[in-house]
């Protein structure tokens, strides 16, 4: 279940057996499906399996990850032709529509994260398994929550990215961030909204859906947009989405890129992490400008130019080095759970084994739930559980 890459340094995982019955992909993001392609380049000729909107998106991910790669000058471990043969390999898997494995049983069911997103169950010699993947369980303008209904489980693996942490109310949170939007546009700026390509472009159109100024959208976004667009059950609101696709200026050529900057209009564009693409255009184009403003919506992680640019207030991705005159604005608006439903979740599934993976403080964590009386475990990179 899910082979990805450490994103920001687009670092390979360890070496996976390869007599595997199968693949399943949780979700498109790269830190769980950025290396599928990988095992077809060593060899691995089985198939690999995943909802519809994953494999679209993820080919989109895979295929721009390689580009990435390639640019940074690193050795991405596969090629276009492993992705094409990840391709002819792959079987989708409908939510709710168990599949015989020899003698397991897996069904997947929505985990509320980005279109496609699932839990994987796997019901073995008596014993049945419950993987997250990623996992948000409130909903969202754009995503269905969770499925609450996993039914008995023995053996939890979840992921713990906001194992220390709530999430603040969504609904204030968007609030402050129409604020400062509105505001900005008033005074003839531009309103810069950094973004992930998949899940927050979209969540930021349905909320921009009712703001009078010009919305501009850039980069990888567009493209996600049209695939998700193709797979309208996979999330909430997909006619105002469309609509909002639709009224949104789409920026195809550099010199549209003049438009959006004279203000006032709001662009919603990537990288999510300021790593790359056009947001740092942007940020260059603006930097002395004081009526503008930028929103970072989503998670920074340590090291990114995103992460430093809130630290330091300069922004630095390698090519470009600015200290911004615009403030710059950081909300928490998470495609994942947080530690309370977490906890909340633990204890409704009250699992034999509990397996803590995809968090920072994964050892900390294990160690608080096991004082709350869950057989809770850690494991690091390469290690093997029995279960
Ligand atoms: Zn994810
Ligand atoms: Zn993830």
């Amino acid at each position: 279940m899910d082979y990805g890459i450490e994103v920001q340094q687009s670092k390979s995982p360890l070496p996976p057996p390869l007599d595997l019955d199968g693949v399943i992909i949780t979700h498109a993001h790269l830190d769980h499906s950025g290396f599928v392609p990988g095992l077809y380049s060593r060899g691995y000729n089985g198939r690999t399996f995943a909802t519809p909107a994953t494999f679209d998106l993820s080919h989109m991910l895979l295929e721009d990850s390689l580009k990435v790669q390639r640019k940074r000058g690193m050795a991405p471990g596969f090629s276009s032709q492993d992705i094409k043969r990840m391709g002819r390999k792959e079987k989708i898997m409908n939510f709710k529509e168990p599949q015989e494995f020899g003698s397991s049983t897996v069904e997947l069911l929505s985990a509320g994260h980005i279109p496609g997103a699932a839990f994987v169950k796997i019901e073995s010699r008596g014993k049945t398994l419950l993987y997250t993947g990623d996992v948000k369980f409130i909903p969202t303008d754009f995503m269905f929550g969770a499925e609450e209904n996993v039914g008995d489980i023995d053996i939890l693996i979840s992921e713990s990215t906001y194992s220390y942490k709530n999430h603040p109310d969504r609904s204030k949170l968007k609030a402050q961030l129409m604020n400062i939007i509105e505001e900005t546009c008033h005074n003839g700026g531009v309103a810069l909204l950094p973004s992930f390509a998949v899940g927050r472009t979209q969540e930021l159109l349905l909320m921009l859906q009712d703001v009078q100024f010009p919305i501009y959208l850039d980069g990888m976004g567009i493209r996600a947009t049209q695939r998700m667009l193709s797979h309208p059950k996979s999330f909430r609101n997909a006619g105002m989405l469309s609509q909002a696709f639709e009224n949104a200026h789409k920026i195809r050529k550099n010199h549209d890129r003049s438009d959006a900057l004279k203000g006032p209009s709001i662009i919603i564009t990537t990288a999510g992490m300021l790593q790359g693409g056009p947001v740092s255009f942007y940020i260059s184009k603006l930097a002395d400008r004081k009526d503008c403003a930028m929103a970072l919506t989503g998670y920074q992680v340590e090291g990114t130019a995103g992460r430093n640019l809130l630290e330091t207030g300069i922004y630095d991705n390698g090519e470009i080095n600015v200290q911004p005159a615009f403030p710059i604005h950081y909300f928490d608006f998470s495609a994942h759970t947080d530690r309370d439903h977490l906890i909340k979740f633990y204890k409704r599934v009250n699992p034999e084994k509990l397996i803590l993976v995809h968090g920072d403080r994964t050892p900390e964590f294990a160690e608080e739930v096991r004082g709350m009386g869950f057989d809770a475990v850690a494991p690091k990179n390469g290690d093997r559980l029995t279960v």
